[in-house]
């Protein structure tokens, strides 16, 4: 499946590009190291996509227990390709794992910087479903993709 739309953000995920506020200390950008969303811990790309009491329970709701122990040990690098790749530990649906796992990350990245720069942060409490909503605007975005490559 296509997932151009969210490549750049892995990319730079995967290459401590993304400015973290662990980041942006590393940087002399900024003193301030801690998650503004909880207040309890570092802010690093593990934090943020992963580790963040939201981020927690957003991927408890969407993972199969028994797995939840192997996907959050995982090291940030080992997580974020086999979840790109893996299609076998969401009990939702799947078949768009990938797709899901992508849009998730994207709003939780967004959700992020919405904090930091403007007034349309997003309430852990629609998280979820923003997300289930975003994922169906992409399959459906990719399916007319290949509908037009099909008939051109
Ligand atoms: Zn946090």
């Amino acid at each position: 499946m296509y997932l151009g739309e969210f490549e750049f953000l892995f990319w730079l995920a995967l290459r401590n590009g993304l400015m973290t506020n662990v980041e942006r200390v590393c940087r002399n950008l900024s003193s301030f190291w801690m998650s503004q969303i909880c207040n309890d811990d570092e802010e690093d790309v593990g934090h943020v996509f992963l580790k963040c009491n939201t981020t927690r329970k957003l991927w408890t709701s969407v993972i199969k227990l028994d797995r939840l122990l192997v996907f959050h040990d995982l090291s940030f690098h080992e997580w974020m390709t086999t979840n790109l790749h893996m299609l076998g530990n969401f009990r939702i649906a799947p078949a768009n794992w990938n797709v899901l796992f992508s849009v998730i990350c994207w709003m939780l990245w967004k959700r992020k910087y919405s904090l930091v720069m403007d007034t349309s942060f997003i309430e852990k409490e629609d998280l979820l479903r923003y997300c289930m909503l975003f994922m169906r605007h992409v399959i459906k975005a990719q399916e007319s993709r290949l509908i037009a490559v099909i008939y051109s």
